[in-house]
């Protein structure tokens, strides 16, 4: 789980510097204005590259409603929407992939295929089921 300060780091809005109310105007400003300054043909910094593909994603999700929709519902900045990640109220007895995290590596799919499945599209797990898989093979993969 990642810490406060990652958190922020990784909070698409905060990367660009803007709010979760920002128009598509203020989102292209925003981008622009952090490409110039990190884009690896001028930024010394070696991590720059990973950045920017970072940033890329960033950009692509922010600019398509419906992605930014998905993005606001699971990050928690729809009014009244709650961030599942982070509540802490709920009893934790079912599992969930956080999808903008899974790099796709298929270890939980590998592991529990009864619980875990890969879509298609991005090559992201997806749960297509609860309670299938025993807590011992559950408890393999945190
Ligand atoms: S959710 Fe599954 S596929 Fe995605 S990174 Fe984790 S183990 Fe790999």
């Amino acid at each position: 789980m990642a810490d406060s300060d990652t958190e922020t780091q990784d909070d698409y809005y905060s990367v660009l510097g803007i709010s979760s109310a920002a128009s598509v105007k203020d989102i292209k400003r925003a981008f622009r204005v952090i490409v110039k300054d990190h884009h690896p043909d001028i930024s010394m910094d070696e991590e720059a590259t990973d950045f920017q593909i970072f940033l890329n994603d960033v950009y692509e999700t922010l600019m398509d409603p419906e992605k930014r929709a998905e993005y606001d519902a699971i990050s928690g900045f729809q009014l009244g929407g709650t961030n599942p990640f982070r509540d802490v109220h709920a009893e934790r007895d079912q599992v969930f992939v956080d999808e903008f995290s899974c790099i796709g590596c298929r270890n939980c799919n590998n592991v529990c295929p009864r619980t875990f499945e890969m879509e298609d599209e991005y090559g992201r797990a997806r749960v297509v089921d609860q309670g299938l898989d025993t807590g011992e093979q559950i408890a393999l993969l945190i």
